[in-house]
């Protein structure tokens, strides 16, 4: 007797009709007909069944902030900085935590159920740490969040970073952050990226900056990060954030940083809405997946003083990327699906992860036929998995047209209307 059977699931990589078995938390079984008795089951109609998202970038402390104390009128990103230099002054631990946990419920329905958070530390109390590394505890069961220490203020431009940062790790955060194009100079910058990947290598932490924020062809930070990424054997622990200006250096150039990029065994995370608003400009993803560059995707934010909009959905996310990034051939379509999956869980370092016998007993099952129809639709959830637990359902869209005289039941999933009469 299991836990809980999804029959007749579509998979990412194509199985159709399978059977998925829960006991314990894990899957215990994937096949064609589990011939087999379970506690509860769920009949996914053939549509997909897909491990949960990963949102690999989120400023979770920041986020449903919007309009507080100001709304950024200007709409660019340093005016973003500032406004969320004034808001962190004015944050209390508890209201970190009630943002926090919103976004944990937000982004459970929506199938997402591991967030990379950057948090801000340069700020006396570091209290968007403690408050995130609560929140984790307390959510642990249900979601996964890994913290970040980022320096939002510069790491060597904030007189006080150094030591916030390491006290930050020293609370729970899990990565260490940065932010080289913040600092003074780009030698400055350098420095920090040299500084910051030490503490990681003597810690044995992962590494997430954010990289080149700019449209400027003359940051090339991205160079040193790959650099000290290699000398230290770092890899897949290190992740370059944004990275806008890969876009806006010569070909030549950026055909040398997509080998060295792809040599360092790093992963590139792109938050697609923010290279549209900030930059208008955005990692050239398409260019970075041929390389054999693992790119993840992040949301970056959410109702905050940088972006007005945001739903906690990464296929969203990978909608943008799709879109503004023109990938849009069927088999990187297919891989911007893995980068809200599989490559974020790459990014992340997350051991536990994949839907796969043996795995845990954790996915998502989508109002849709595929991964890429997934991306198309940004479906609905049908229902989220965790441990062999059912965290969120939801009912399946359907609209109901009366055109005339006749009466037709339309899915934005199923291509062909259906009429009720023969329903
Ligand atoms: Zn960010």
């Amino acid at each position: 007797m299991f836990d809980l059977i999804v029959r007749h699931a579509t998979l990412a990589d194509g199985r159709k009709n399978q059977d998925i078995a829960c006991a314990d938390g894990r899957i215990k079984g994937i096949g064609a007909k589990i011939e087999a008795g379970a506690r509860a089951e769920i009949d996914a109609e053939g549509y997909l069944v897909s491990p949960p998202f990963v949102d690999g970038h989120l400023h979770v402390d920041a986020a449903l902030l919007h309009g507080r104390p100001r709304v950024n009128e200007a709409g660019d990103l340093y005016e973003g900085i500032r406004i969320w230099a004034e808001a962190k002054q004015q944050t209390s631990i508890e209201d970190y935590k009630a943002r926090a946990r919103q976004i944990c419920y937000w982004s459970i329905a929506q199938g997402t159920l591991f967030i990379r958070c950057q948090t801000d530390i340069c700020e006396p109390n570091l209290n968007a740490v403690r408050a995130l590394c609560a929140v984790r505890d307390e959510m642990k069961p249900y979601i996964t969040l890994q913290i970040v220490a980022f320096p939002q203020d510069g790491f060597l431009r904030h007189p006080e970073a150094k030591r916030l940062l390491r006290e930050a790790l020293d609370l729970g955060a899990e990565v260490v952050g940065g932010i080289p194009d913040y600092e003074l100079t780009a030698e400055h910058g350098n420095r920090s990226i040299k500084e910051l990947c030490a503490i990681a290598a003597e810690k044995g932490l992962l590494v997430d900056m954010h990289m080149d924020q700019t449209t400027d062809p003359q940051s090339r930070q991205i160079e040193a990060l790959t650099a000290e990424t290699i000398e230290l054997g770092l890899g897949a622990r290190v992740t370059a954030s944004h990275c806008p200006t890969l876009s806006s250096v010569n070909p030549y150039y950026l055909r040398k940083l997509i080998d060295q990029i792809a040599q360092s065994g790093m992963n590139i995370m792109v938050q697609p809405m923010q290279a549209a608003t900030c930059w208008g400009l955005m990692a050239p993803v398409g260019k970075l997946l041929d390389g054999g560059v693992p790119v993840a995707l992040g949301q970056d934010c959410v109702l905050d003083p940088w972006y007005p909009f945001g739903v906690c959905d990464m296929l969203d996310i990978a909608h943008m990327a799709a879109t503004f990034g023109q990938v849009l051939d069927t088999k990187r379509k297919a891989m911007l699906f893995e980068s809200v999956t599989t490559v974020g869980a790459r990014a992340l370092g997350l051991e536990d992860y994949g839907l796969e016998e043996g795995g845990p007993a954790d996915f998502v099952i989508l109002q849709a036929d595929d991964a890429v129809e997934a991306i198309r639709l940004r479906p609905t959830r049908l229902a989220v998995v965790r441990g062999g637990q059912v965290l969120s359902r939801q009912q399946k869209q359907q609209a109901a047209l009366t055109l005339g005289t006749e009466n037709l039941s339309v899915e934005l999933a199923r291509r062909q209307p259906v009429d009720v009469r023969e329903m």
